[in-house]
């Protein structure tokens, strides 16, 4: 058994080092033209194989991974909740140390246990790449809303923005991923939504964390007063499968329609890590609007999955 380390694996944003950080967002940054289709791939990889090991849905994180992988060379296996022997009633780490044991280069994992990642870090001599545990943190997508929103911005350092991460925020990996790496690029984040979704205690997300360079978490129950004061507004979906519930005025409340985003600052732009629900949290005119970065945050998880990989297998960009 290995002991985890913070940087052999990746397993989540929380007290990463601001170098760190920064370092994946330019080698993001350079890898960015291969993605939109600027660049030729590269072969760095080759010989290499990731595991993707997805043991709760996914559409983008699971594709992005393997094209981000594809696109440096390297091939890719995957072992999917349904067909794998975890649905058997084998456990996490079982599943996960004989995937190791067959030779892979790094294992990148999703599940449903909130510390699952580092668990199976502890396992395993490969690097671990958390692609979404529980409530927990999901890195890449932090990194890859952090890419979108510095190149929109054309800055790294955040400290004069506001972003509002709205929603279901406390069954919300995503949220957490990101105001971890916003506020360590400096950024106040406000948390909206109703209290039972955004309870005044995710104030005290940053105790403990060093690497915060000026970030503040602070938490608002009404959108509508948020809004004017808004550089960024991160709209998430809410988490019906973790027992979510919402009222009926719920879109009208925290919805983020035309009207709303009208009343946005005149440079805001409008995030959402997918898959949406239209209608509820975002109308169809705001998530496919002017101001979306949306397919823009796409592209850029493939770029950040791309530098993750050479980071951990060793290559630089
Ligand atoms: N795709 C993101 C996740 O895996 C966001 C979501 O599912 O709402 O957490």
């Amino acid at each position: 058994m290995t002991v985890a380390s913070s940087t052999h694996h990746l397993l989540g944003l929380r007290g990463m080092s601001h170098n760190r950080l920064i370092g994946l967002l330019e080698s993001a940054e350079q890898l960015l033209p291969i993605v939109r289709g600027d660049a030729e791939p590269r072969d760095t990889l080759e010989g290499r194989i990731v595991a993707n090991l997805f043991l709760e849905n996914s559409t983008r994180t699971r594709v992005s991974f393997t094209v981000a992988a594809q696109r440096l060379g390297a091939t890719t296996v995957d072992l999917l909740g349904s067909s794998s022997s975890v649905s058997k009633g084998e456990s996490l780490a079982d599943t996960a140390r004989n995937v190791a044991a067959m030779g892979v280069d790094a294992i990148v994992i999703r599940c449903s246990a909130s510390g699952g990642a580092h668990l199976i870090a502890q396992e395993v001599d490969c690097p671990v790449l958390n692609a979404g545990d529980g409530t927990s943190e999901h890195p890449t997508q932090g990194l890859l809303d952090m890419l979108s929103l510095t190149q929109a911005v054309e800055k790294t350092d955040l400290s004069d923005l506001t972003i509002g991460i709205t929603g279901d925020i406390v069954r919300s990996r995503v949220a957490r991923s990101a105001a971890y790496a916003a506020t360590c690029l400096g950024a106040h984040v406000v948390f909206i939504g109703p209290p039972a979704m955004a309870p005044s205690s995710l104030e005290g997300l940053l105790e403990g964390v060093e690497q915060n360079h000026g970030g503040s978490i602070a938490v608002c129950h009404n959108l509508d007063e948020a809004i004017p004061h808004l550089d960024a507004v991160m709209m998430l979906r809410v988490q019906f499968e973790r027992g979510a519930d919402v009222t009926s005025d719920y879109a009208a409340m925290y919805g983020l329609n035309a009207d709303r985003a009208s009343r946005l600052r005149k440079e805001a732009v409008v995030m959402h890590p997918g898959p949406i629900n239209r209608g509820l949290e975002l109308d169809d005119e705001t998530a496919d609007g002017p101001r979306s970065l949306i397919l823009d945050q796409v592209s850029c998880g493939v770029a950040v999955r791309m530098a993750v990989l050479l980071e951990q297998l060793g290559a630089r960009a």
